[in-house]
């Protein structure tokens, strides 16, 4: 006690706001509000307007890819691009168990099923080597395409999923794509901005999905964006997310569509936060550098490892807590650093644990299950200042005591 105050350097809570320290928030400092004002001024507030076409080029642009469309959600995106790709009712999509639920879900959406992919234990991205035994070993091809022996279903796409601001190894993911005809979807929600060999991750695949929901490195509040070279592709991707609109005045639509454009006035948001995009990586960059060199000197607690091939955007920073040596599980320095005012979470429920998905088809998953059990996010938001970053450290450091 301090002037009758409880002393807050433990307690995680900012010692001038009392504000909690929290996982992953947006960071709005820049002509956001200049540039939806300018939405309101202009009466340009919904599915069309300059900002959205913007936002679309500018995107494209920076991830090196020729067509842009952007969708209400990261979630819409990664269904257009499955819908894109050919993918049918009672078809499979080859994807990380370890993911946020959103490609999953999105693959069920059209009636086709996830066939999960164990990640390997070092970078916590999808195993390109169990991939490649998978296809080698449990698949056939015939003339309908590369069949699933176990399930009977055909294989469509290779859905990797970039998690952490880390990404998946590409190159020999994207050979085995091409020599099997399997088409590729990058989820690049988690790492917009990293590099893979130096290339932009989400310049790779054949299609890529962004998410730009509040808690990604750059947010329009909820938005996505769906990525492609093919022109082809690009024109079938606006026609489905705009009811398939075949004739605008007489109403005509000659397929199921879907409303899933963002408005004007997101798109305003995204472009200014797409202003601060290296700014905001490079802060990343700096709270992941701190975190590393601070709690590599605490018993029990893995750091997260970057891949030869990877420049990680350190989306959010994990750790993994060995709970013999920390003298804690995850979940328990969980509630601990909750009761100080810090936020922080595990990884998603291994997507093959979920009632949705338990019979989809799950291949030799040795490595996500304690994965799950160990690894616990820290607070990794851009506006993190140096002390609420020393309170989280101290707080890991001395195990709640
Ligand atoms: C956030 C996220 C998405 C998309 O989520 P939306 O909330 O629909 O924008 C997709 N995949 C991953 C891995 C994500 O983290």
């Amino acid at each position: 006690m301090v002037n009758g105050k409880c002393v807050t350097h433990l307690l995680g809570m900012d010692a001038m706001t009392n504000k909690l320290i929290p996982l992953s928030i947006p960071h709005l400092a820049g002509k956001e509000w200049a540039y939806i004002k300018d939405c309101l001024d202009s009466g340009w507030v919904s599915s069309v307007g300059p900002y959205v076409d913007r936002f679309e080029q500018e995107t494209a642009k920076l991830l090196e890819r020729k067509h842009a469309i952007a969708c209400v959600n990261g979630t819409s995106a990664i269904h257009t691009a499955l819908m894109i790709a050919g993918v049918n009712n009672n078809d499979e999509v080859i994807m990380p168990s370890l993911t946020f639920i959103a490609p999953a879900n999105a693959t069920r959406y059209i009636g086709a099923w996830p066939v999960f992919m164990d990640v390997d234990d070092k970078y916590w991205q999808m195993d390109i080597d169990k991939l490649k035994t998978f296809l080698e070993k449990e698949c056939t091809y015939t003339a309908k395409g590369l069949i699933n022996r176990r399930t009977k279903r055909i294989i469509k796409v290779i859905l990797p999923v970039h998690i952490l601001g880390h990404s998946v190894d590409m190159d020999p993911l994207m050979r085995l794509a091409r020599k099997y005809g399997l088409m590729v979807i990058e989820d690049v929600a988690e790492s917009m901005g990293a590099l893979y060999k130096g290339k932009k991750v989400g310049s790779m695949a054949d299609i890529a999905c962004l998410s730009f929901n509040g808690n990604k490195i750059i947010t329009t509040g909820g938005g996505g964006m769906l990525l492609t070279n093919n022109s082809v592709l690009a024109k079938r991707a606006k026609y489905l997310t705009t009811q398939a609109k075949d004739n605008p005045i007489e109403y005509i639509h000659n397929e199921i569509g879907y409303n899933y454009r963002l408005s004007n006035i997101q798109a305003a948001l995204g472009v200014a936060q797409l202003e601060h995009l290296n700014k905001f990586v490079g802060i990343k960059k700096t709270i992941a550098s701190v975190y590393e060199v601070r709690l590599k000197y605490v018993d029990g607690i893995r750091l997260p490892q970057q891949a030869p091939w990877s420049e990680s955007i350190w989306w959010l920073y994990t750790v993994c807590i060995d709970p013999k040596k920390y003298g804690m599980s995850s979940r328990q320095l969980l509630q601990c650093l909750e009761s100080h005012g810090i936020q922080s979470r595990p990884l998603w429920c291994p997507l093959h644990l979920l009632i949705p998905f338990k019979n989809a088809h799950q291949y030799a998953l040795t490595v996500v299950e304690q994965l799950y059990k160990q690894a616990l996010s820290l607070p990794s938001s851009v506006q993190m200042t140096k002390k609420q970053q020393e309170q989280v450290i101290k707080a890991i450091e001395s195990r709640g005591k």
